[in-house]
């Protein structure tokens, strides 16, 4: 297992000497001794990436595109000891790691293909005076910020874009899940990437290391999935110096049920749109909005199938959920569940956490939901699916836009004309049209409002690194 940061292809301890703790969430049991990556570090990784930048840019794309495609293969061969290592350190059930490996190395095996593709165009100025070329360079040296719940995914999507635009990174994984991302560091070494051009960089105090990363002005970009309260901090602190930005935020995906839907495929589409990672999602359906005539049959379906999960530890065999990351986590689900309870609505099944150790929740269904429940306004980031009644498609709109986040949002309806309608007529970056799940790494992923700017994956997810230039040229 490496436990160190990983500079300049180097495994090294922090100057500081200093480690941090690394807990199993099953059991809250120590698993490593993480070196915490102080502000000097982060600025040798950025000394690095910047020493390793102009030679990966002017390698053929055909050399970078095979580097990440060797990437990808490895991944895959070590999907079984990524997976495990996965559920470890953030909880998730193994069968969510492994479906997370796959996802995560898929993102290495397309912008393999996309590195090919960073085609520019020229054409004739309308005066006739001059021929317009325009070139995509790599940005330069990224900083890449990344969460705790798809730490392998989040990883990749942003390496795997980064390293094909010619771009040179220093990842700062989330400090619950570093294990993950220094595992890849070393199967990005083995698959060929130069000394430099990916460095990872462990830190407990993220605040001061992410800052000073950027305050250098070799730092050309940061790209940040996490929550819209630290993407806002980082947003002003990337101003200083106007760091060109991606922000992959959070999320509070409304759950539409027409009630002219096939409910027992809402009923399958919501299990996956919910209970995806044990609902540590930013895509989590957040706010189940029902019609009045399918509701019953609805949340008593939906509570069938949640209730009959099976919940343990992550690493177990079986296990359907697993305990969620940490303390806090666990601590705010509890709080939104009863804050919910409270206003008068009813668990049908959940709704109480367990006594004993690791920070587990049980899957919950909440009905007669009150409208200004905090549950229905803040990311739950766990197992619990709150439900809404409403009837018709305007009344449908208004609840599913009634916040400041637009990341994503299901419909379903047999209605393919009405489902278009609503798909179109949502604030949300993404739709699940009678799909409960759109994470794909050949599609745009990324929201809108208060989710985020910028697209991560598809052709799109490239165009993030890459700077257009244009050459005025006469001939
Ligand atoms: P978080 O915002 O607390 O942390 C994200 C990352 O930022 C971590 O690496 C953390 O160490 C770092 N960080 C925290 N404070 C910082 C600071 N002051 N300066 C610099 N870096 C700092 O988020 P989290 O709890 O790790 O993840 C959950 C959040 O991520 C949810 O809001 C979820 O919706 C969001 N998320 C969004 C997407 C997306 O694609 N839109 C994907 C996954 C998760």
């Amino acid at each position: 297992m490496k436990t160190d940061l990983f500079i300049a292809g180097k495994w090294t301890e922090a100057s500081s000497k200093e480690r941090f703790d690394v807990v199993d969430p099953a059991t809250g049991d120590v698993i490593a001794e993480v070196a915490n990556g102080g502000e000097a570090d982060a600025i040798a990784a950025v000394e690095a990436a910047a020493a390793a930048g102009p030679g990966w840019a002017a390698t053929p794309a055909r050399v970078r595109s095979e580097v990440l495609r060797k990437a990808f293969e490895l991944m895959t061969e070590r999907s079984g000891e990524l997976a495990k290592l996965i559920s470890l350190e953030n909880g998730k059930a193994l069968v969510d790691a492994k479906g997370e490996v796959t996802y995560a190395a898929e993102f290495f095996r397309w912008f393999a293909e996309e590195a090919v593709r960073a085609e520019g165009t020229i054409g004739s100025a309308p005066s006739g005076a001059n021929r317009i070329l325009v070139v995509r360079q790599p940005v330069g040296v990224c900083v890449l910020v990344t969460p705790w719940n798809f730490p392998a995914a989040m990883a990749t999507r942003k390496i795997g874009p980064a390293l094909a635009a010619g771009c040179t990174v220093i990842l700062k994984p989330a400090s619950d899940t570093p294990l993950t991302a220094l595992a890849m560091a070393a199967i990005l070494a083995e698959a060929g990437v130069p000394d430099g051009v990916v460095n990872v960089l462990p830190s407990r105090s993220s605040g001061k290391t992410v800052g000073a990363m950027l305050r250098d002005p070799r730092v050309r970009k940061l790209s940040f999935t996490g929550s819209t309260e630290v993407g806002r901090l980082l947003l002003a602190q990337a101003a200083e110096n106007v760091v060109n930005t991606s922000m992959e935020l959070g999320g509070n995906a409304p759950f539409v049920v027409f009630a002219d839907a096939d409910v027992d495929a809402a009923v399958d589409g919501a299990m996956i749109a919910k209970m995806r990672n044990g609902g540590e999602a930013c895509t989590a359906a957040n706010r189940f909005f029902v019609e009045e005539p399918v509701a019953e049959e609805f949340a008593r379906k939906l509570s069938q199938r949640m209730a009959a999960l099976v919940v343990g530890p992550g690493t177990d065999e079986g296990t359907q959920v697993g305990p969620l990351v940490n303390e806090d986590t666990v601590a705010k689900v509890d709080s939104l569940v009863k804050g919910a309870l409270d206003g008068g609505a009813e668990a049908v099944t959940g709704g109480a956490r367990p006594d004993g150790p690791g920070f587990y929740y049980p899957p919950t269904v909440l009905t007669g939901v009150p409208a200004d429940a905090p549950i229905l306004r803040e990311e739950i980031f766990g197992p619990v699916a709150p439900i809404v009644t409403f009837t018709g498609e305007a009344e449908a709109v208004r609840l599913a836009n009634d916040t400041e986040y637009g990341l994503v949002a299901y419909v379903y309806t047999q209605d393919l004309a009405r489902g278009l309608r609503i798909g179109e007529a949502v604030e949300a970056g993404m739709v699940g049209l009678n799909r409960g799940l759109v994470s794909d790494p050949a599609a745009p992923f990324g929201g809108v409002k208060q989710s985020g700017i910028g697209r991560e994956g598809g052709h799109e997810g490239l165009l993030e690194y890459l700077e257009s230039k244009y050459i005025a040229v006469n001939w």
